[in-house]
């Protein structure tokens, strides 16, 4: 029997990639498919363009190819989710389709599957086409990451990756909506090993990710994570207690002393103003971590199928 391996792509607004990115597929894994079976999932993302068309023109020429229909716009990170639930497989790969990730990598990535690795990722060398701040924002937030949780998220290793069935079994349990798959990759553990690859400019339209989305993914990490932040404001709450303490005594032996003046009412404004923003800041950490548990308890699912097309014949819901 031949191993079967899904390639799960996470699509928003690809109309032009999906054809280009076929083709580079197809050049890889056709020497391969001798020994192995490859169907190419798209996930729609709701795109608001030609997406779902160009797919379906794909599928009536090609058996190896299916789609989710996504209900709506979920986000990256719930729409691998989606590859994960669809997966019935030996392995599965998951990539973008900008082709920013080399389909050449999944030759190497077979590889070390058979070696026994489970979960193989490949790892960026250099970030070519993108702003010098976004490099050393996006440096400094995994630092930042590494510093504050206790399994370490690698820098540069984005989401493509290949997972033996055994880890995506794994993420199949993780229902979590407010998910942040990188950190999900390092905390359900398994069998690790690293491929570097050059990533490449996009090849039609824009990154998805504006500066606010980057933001939130940022925080959607760091909260999701870890619970760091909290100690930290708790920490700082403490040691501005201390100095607060300390410098009462000292105002209180300087009055004793020499006697109450009242001047100091600019200092007193600076201490009011700093202490009232660690206090905003302190209720804001809260507050992130609370409407996590507000939206996590409500236990809705993480998305809904307008429809899955598939050439397989066992599936019930197949279109051609
Ligand atoms: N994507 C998605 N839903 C979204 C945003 C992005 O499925 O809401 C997909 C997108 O189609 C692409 C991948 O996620 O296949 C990576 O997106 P993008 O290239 O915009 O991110 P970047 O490479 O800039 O990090
Ligand atoms: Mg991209």
């Amino acid at each position: 029997m031949k191993k079967k391996i899904l390639i799960s792509v996470p699509s928003y607004n690809e109309e032009e990639n999906i054809f280009p990115l076929y083709k580079a597929l197809e050049k890889i894994i056709s020497p391969l498919s001798k020994n192995y079976d490859f169907e190419i999932l798209f996930i729609n993302d709701g795109s608001s363009d030609q997406t779902v068309e160009t797919v379906l023109k794909l599928m009536e020429a090609q058996s190896n190819v299916s789609m989710i229909d996504l209900s709506r716009n979920y986000g990256k990170e719930i729409a691998m989710a989606a590859g994960f639930d669809y997966f019935n497989h030996d392995a599965l790969i998951t990539m973008d389709a900008d082709l920013q990730h080399p389909a050449s990598v999944i030759t190497d990535m077979i590889n070390l599957w058979e070696q026994g690795y489970e979960d193989v990722y490949a790892k960026r060398n250099e970030r070519k086409g993108e702003p010098w701040i976004k490099k050393k924002a996006s440096a400094t937030f995994y630092k930042i990451l590494g510093t504050l949780s206790d399994s370490p998220v690698l820098p540069d290793a984005g989401d493509y990756r290949l997972l033996d069935r055994k880890v995506v079994a794994a993420l199949q349990q993780v229902r979590e909506g407010q998910r942040y798959t990188k950190g999900l990759y390092s905390w359900v553990g398994f069998k690790k090993a690293a491929i570097e690859f050059d990533a490449e400019e996009r090849l039609h339209g824009e990154t998805k990710w504006s500066f606010r989305a980057l933001l939130n993914l940022a925080v959607e990490g760091i909260t999701s994570y870890t619970t760091a932040p909290l100690k930290i404001s708790m920490f700082f709450g403490f040691l501005v207690s201390f100095v607060a303490f300390i410098y009462m005594i000292y105002v209180l032996i300087k009055t004793l002393i020499y006697g109450a003046d009242t001047s100091g009412f600019p200092s007193i404004v600076i201490i009011m103003l700093f202490l009232g923003g660690c206090q905003l800041i302190s209720i804001g950490i809260l507050g992130e971590y609370l409407a996590r548990i507000f939206n996590e308890t409500k236990g809705r699912p993480l998305y809904f199928i307008e429809k899955t097309y598939s050439n397989k014949k066992q599936k019930n819901d197949t279109v051609d």
